[in-house]
């Protein structure tokens, strides 16, 4: 394999052969009149999966946290959020903008939690003062981080226990169970039930790790997820013959789950690779994805290092605190090839 090493994003990667083949062979409706065959059957098969009556399949991950959020809150609702999470900062402000729903960030601890305390401390009383605190919305993994189980389970309890609706935007709930799944003993496809069955509604990406094109599905009660689809109608989301997507994400759910595992295990032969590199700062993985500090002179080096690894064709984001992902269409080779290609740079 000599094309580029592609870290970019586990966004990056090309549907299989197999994938193709059940994209081609798949029976195709109208999902607007309800009647896509492949798209039914994949809300059903995720639904029935985590343990929800219901599911929607929508084009993003973005439109699906919108859609969540917007069927949770109602104009000048609030819903707490990490200033980290995807459904705060990185979808243009969406909740806020489509929906006059007021966001609460709060400050992540360093695994990647917000503190219990932290939660309870933003909780509003009833009071025309305030936005009505409405709901919680946690990430799992968050930026790679797998949010330690018994955290998830006291989060969303105390949650619940305030009157607040819970949301996980799980675009990488797979990778979070599988590494759970490591981490137990269990399986992944039950530590993603686990996980999914604290909240009231639960976001995966198929567009992620597990490697479909694009698609995302939105989790909930039956009632819940006929508000969401009035939410994805009027975002523009409502798609035709959408069966050909859902039979992709569909088959990744049927083959590409457990094969995270590899992913995982090449985000750790890439740490493993530049471990000891004098002005690199390698964290430690816990998923598919590795963040990279440059420190020091490395730090003042960082143009002509992203020039380098360019030339390299190894490909990632971020200047300072560089990201890798490892996915499907990367293999042991491929990090190597990117593990030499930066000892190269730094002369080790
Ligand atoms: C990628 C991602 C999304 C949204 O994905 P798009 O499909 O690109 O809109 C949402 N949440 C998280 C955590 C993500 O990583």
């Amino acid at each position: 394999m000599s094309g580029p090493v592609d870290l970019r994003s586990d966004t990056v990667t090309q549907p299989t052969e197999g994938m193709r083949a059940a994209m081609v062979a798949a029976p195709l409706g109208d999902d607007v009149f309800g009647d896509d065959p492949s798209v039914n059957a994949l809300q059903e098969k995720i639904a029935s999966m985590l343990g929800f009556e219901a599911a929607l399949f929508v084009p993003t991950g973005t439109q699906s946290n919108l859609c969540g959020i917007l069927s949770h809150c109602q104009r000048g609702d609030e819903y707490i959020v990490g200033q980290m999470q995807h459904s705060y900062r990185w979808e243009g402000g969406g909740a806020a903008v489509f929906g006059s729903v007021q966001p609460q960030p709060l400050d992540h601890q360093p695994d990647g939690t917000l503190a219990l305390a932290d939660i309870e401390a933003a909780i509003k009383p009833d009071d025309p003062h305030f936005a009505r605190s409405r709901l919680l919305a946690l990430e799992n993994t968050l930026g790679g981080k797998l949010l330690p189980f018994a955290y998830v389970e006291q989060a969303t309890a105390m949650a619940k226990d305030k009157g607040l609706a819970r949301h996980l935007d799980g675009a990488r709930l797979f990778n979070a169970a599988v590494a759970q799944a490591a981490a137990t003993g269990g399986n992944a496809r039950t530590e993603a039930r686990r996980i999914a069955q604290c909240f009231d509604s639960v976001s995966v990406c198929f567009s992620k790790g597990l490697g479909a094109p694009v698609g995302s599905t939105l989790c909930g009660s039956r009632e819940f997820i006929a508000r969401a689809r009035r939410v994805r109608k009027m975002a523009g989301g409502a798609m035709r013959q959408a069966g050909v997507l859902a039979a992709a994400a569909s088959y990744a759910l049927d083959h590409h789950i457990d094969r995270l595992a590899d992913d995982h295990a090449l985000a750790r032969r890439l740490a493993q690779g530049l471990a000891g590199i004098d002005g690199l700062q390698v964290e430690a993985p816990q998923t598919n994805i590795l963040f990279v500090d440059l420190k020091g002179a490395a730090r003042d080096r960082s143009a002509a290092f992203l020039k380098h690894l360019a030339e390299q064709g190894v490909r990632s984001t971020g200047l300072y605190r560089l990201r890798f992902v490892t996915h499907l269409d990367v293999d042991a080779a491929g990090v190597d090839r990117a593990v030499a290609a930066i000892r190269g740079f730094f002369g080790s």
